[in-house]
């Protein structure tokens, strides 16, 4: 039996091209900054987003902290939005590594805008260490792949410069953000000091991310990504898997997107299933199953069963994401899943 993977985007496996790529890799070692395939995939990334420079990291939560700790020094409080990786699923390293707190938002959809942002800057003063950072999760993981407007960007940006306060953005799926805006990588860059994207999400490579930023910021962050501990040697084998990544897999976005819409729209016609087709921007879906009286154990432990593989990520909320290894065939499996185990839940009890 196949098997669909909806849990993640991190999920899928290195292609054919990407395997060779590795196995042909020219490497060296990258803390001597002798590796030629990094530099490549570190000058390649940076011109994609235009931004003077980036550094290779092992993962999308180094590269976040890394620009937290180059923002910021202790004491500071870091704006992001109440549901951010950044304080949900980053170990508080905000707090560990940074010395920094979080000044969380709640909003409806994951997306911040000035006027949510601006009653809590604080300019440093006699009694507090005030705002060191703002930070921007798009697309927004827990909302459901929601993607910033490029007005609220663009404002939040304009009113950041005149306040002083440096903006960073977890653009673990930016390019996803970019498909869906129909905009290039460089635009949304534009709106922040310094971007992190993911190449082992939704563009398919087996492991790490970038931080980009100007040459500086890139410099101070390569000091910051050894004292982590992300100091890798002859990395050249990951980076050229990257390289690839970057080549071919933005061009099988727009495929993971119309699948999660497809995903969307069939299960807002199952009993049982909450869900709003209209807030499926990119190839994340979160659905409710509070009406089919399934605890998300029972739910996700019977798809499973039938060769689906769905994430419960809060009480009665269930994820399920898109990417490059699943194809309509197997989405179209995935609706009938869900749809017969929304139909007899009592015989999973
Ligand atoms: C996955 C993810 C990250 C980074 O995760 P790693 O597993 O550390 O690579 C950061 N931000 C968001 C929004 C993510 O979804």
């Amino acid at each position: 039996m196949r098997t669909a993977d909806l849990r993640s985007d991190t999920v899928t496996r290195p292609t054919e091209a990407m395997r060779q790529a590795m196995y042909q890799a020219d490497v060296g070692d990258d803390v001597f900054g002798e590796d030629p395939t990094v530099n490549l995939l570190e000058r390649r990334a940076a011109e994609l987003v235009g931004k003077e420079a980036a550094v290779f990291v092992p993962s999308g939560t180094m590269g976040n902290q890394i620009a937290v700790a180059v923002h910021t020094s202790p004491g500071h409080e870091v704006i992001c939005e109440e549901h951010s990786h950044v304080v949900m699923y980053e170990m508080g390293t905000l707090a560990r590594f940074s010395g920094c707190l979080a000044r969380a938002v709640p909003t409806s959809h994951g997306i911040l805008d000035w006027p949510a942002i601006s009653p809590r800057l604080r300019p440093a003063s006699n009694h507090f260490r005030g705002t060191g950072l703002i930070s921007l999760e798009n697309t927004h993981n827990f909302a459901g792949g929601r993607v910033y407007p490029m007005e609220t960007l663009r404002s939040i940006r304009a009113e950041a410069l005149a306040a002083e306060v440096p903006v960073h953005m977890d653009g673990a799926r930016v390019f996803h953000a970019a498909a869906a805006l129909g905009v290039s990588l460089a635009e949304i860059a534009a709106t922040a000091d310094s971007l992190t994207f993911c190449l082992s999400k939704g563009l398919g490579a087996p492991v790490g991310s970038l931080l980009t930023g100007d040459r500086h910021f890139i410099e101070e962050a390569r000091l910051m990504r050894k004292a982590l501990g992300g100091g890798m040697r002859q990395a050249g084998v990951l980076a050229a898997a990257g390289l690839v990544a970057l080549e071919q897999s933005p061009a099988n976005i727009p495929a993971a997107h119309a699948n999660a819409k497809f995903l969307a729209e069939s299960l807002a016609k199952v009993p049982g299933i909450s869900v709003d087709p209209a807030e499926v921007e990119t190839n994340i879906v979160f659905f409710d199953i509070s009406g089919t009286g399934l605890t998300n154990a029972e739910f996700t432990g019977s798809l499973r069963e039938a060769g689906v593989l769905a994430l419960g990520l809060a009480p009665g909320r269930i994820r399920i994401v898109t990417h490059q290894d699943v194809d309509r065939d197997d989405c179209e499996r995935a609706v009938e899943v869900i749809a017969a185990t929304c139909a007899g839940p009592a015989i999973h009890r």
